[in-house]
């Protein structure tokens, strides 16, 4: 289990959070790194049981058909996304709320572009919580709230 402290004071906490990422969560991430040549930017969405100092991630979504994807542009255009984040709060009372996004890098140790950037600032603006992105390199996983980031190396 990836357990993550994180360092900078939450929104809405004096104290810093533990973000706790399930490991079929970081598994179903690893089988859409871009390895080959051909193979497209993937993403998704995170669910996570949020309490009063853990951030549990739980589940994820994964590209659907009417997702707009190249080698290095993916964009969350199909409503199941948003469709599987009303279920699960639903389903789970209000217990598994989206918080963020994960997306995939075709380089080795991801770095998130102005528009990866832009596009968490905007999340973040219509979050509940302070949110969660993930970034998946060929090699390397990495874990971003919107100050900071925690990196994790596959083996
Ligand atoms: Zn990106």
């Amino acid at each position: 289990m990836l357990t993550l402290r994180t360092k900078e004071k939450w929104a809405n906490s004096s104290e810093g959070k533990e973000v706790i990422i399930e490991p079929s969560v970081t598994n179903a991430i690893s089988l859409y790194r871009q390895i080959k040549i051909t193979d497209p930017e993937s993403g998704g969405l995170l669910f996570a049981k949020v309490s009063a100092d853990t951030i549990h991630i739980l589940s994820l979504t994964t590209p659907q058909p009417l997702d707009k994807a190249t080698r290095t542009f993916f964009q969350r255009e199909d409503p199941k996304h948003l469709i599987a984040a009303k279920h699960l709060y639903k389903t789970s009372k209000g217990e598994i709320n989206c918080i963020g996004e994960w997306h995939t890098h075709p380089e080795p140790i991801p770095t998130p572009s102005s528009i990866d950037r832009r596009t968490w600032k905007a999340f973040a603006k219509n979050s509940t919580f302070e949110p969660i992105f993930i970034i998946q390199g060929q090699k390397m996983l990495k874990v971003f709230t919107l100050a900071t980031e925690y990196t994790q190396t596959l083996k």
